[in-house]
């Protein structure tokens, strides 16, 4: 079986909870800009592009939003046309039938259940179609009310170089990170992790010693 990057971990650290609050300041100074790589203006715009995002890129996402909100502007918009309008108008982003479902069964939600506007408990947001956990994170973070921690690819990865969790479910990862974040950083601490996955630590070739928290991570090869 070949060894992982995580199980060649050996260089001895502090425990996880001292370790936590100088790793997420040092990470805020270095990565300053991370944030959400969607455009939107609206708790409903950020909703759709959330929910577009899946599969595909932010950058993609945009792309496709950027005439997409000229012309759906609320809820009832995504309803007035034909199925087959909606799928052309999202076709870029991949996966167009499906999502087409999902918005039309979301928007539907929201006029029916919520007066038309994006809930902000994350037990709402999971009941709407087509929102997983994720998605519901994602959203109700950006909306400024983080109810658990976004868990991608890149905080899975991190999260477990890093030592916060031995874990490799994401739903279990969560429950590791909630318990072990401040509440406040909640919002942020994925964006983090993601920003210095995708600049510095990479799945395959992770770069130690440009890192700004190598003295501080069990996985560092320096
Ligand atoms: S790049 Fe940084 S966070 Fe990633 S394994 Fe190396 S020291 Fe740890």
């Amino acid at each position: 079986m070949p060894r992982s990057f995580v199980g060649e971990a050996r260089r001895r650290v502090a425990p996880k909870r001292t370790r936590i609050r100088p790793i997420v300041d040092l990470l805020a100074i270095e990565h300053e800009d991370a944030a959400i790589a969607l455009t939107f203006a609206s708790p409903l715009e950020l909703l759709v592009s959330v929910m577009l995002s899946a599969q595909t890129t932010d950058v993609n996402v945009n792309r496709v939003t950027a005439t997409l909100f000229e012309k759906y502007r609320r809820p009832e918009d995504y309803l007035a046309v034909a199925p087959e309008e909606l799928e052309r108008d999202i076709y870029a982003t991949g996966f167009f039938r499906q999502k087409t479902r999902s918005l039309r069964g979301t928007m539907h939600m929201l006029l029916t259940e919520f007066d038309g506007q994006v809930p902000t408990k994350l037990e709402e947001l999971v009941r709407l179609p087509g929102v997983a956990r994720k998605t519901a994170n994602v959203v109700a973070a950006e909306l400024g009310t983080p109810q658990g921690i976004v868990v991608d690819t890149h905080v899975r990865r991190l999260s477990q170089r890093l030592g916060f969790t031995r874990q490799d479910d994401p739903v279990k990862i969560e429950r590791d990170l909630v318990r072990l974040v401040p509440h406040p950083d909640w919002g942020r601490f994925p964006h983090l992790l993601i920003w210095h996955g995708r600049r510095v630590c990479s799945a395959r070739a992770p770069r130690c010693e440009d890192c700004v928290v190598s003295a501080l991570c069990p996985s560092s090869r320096v």
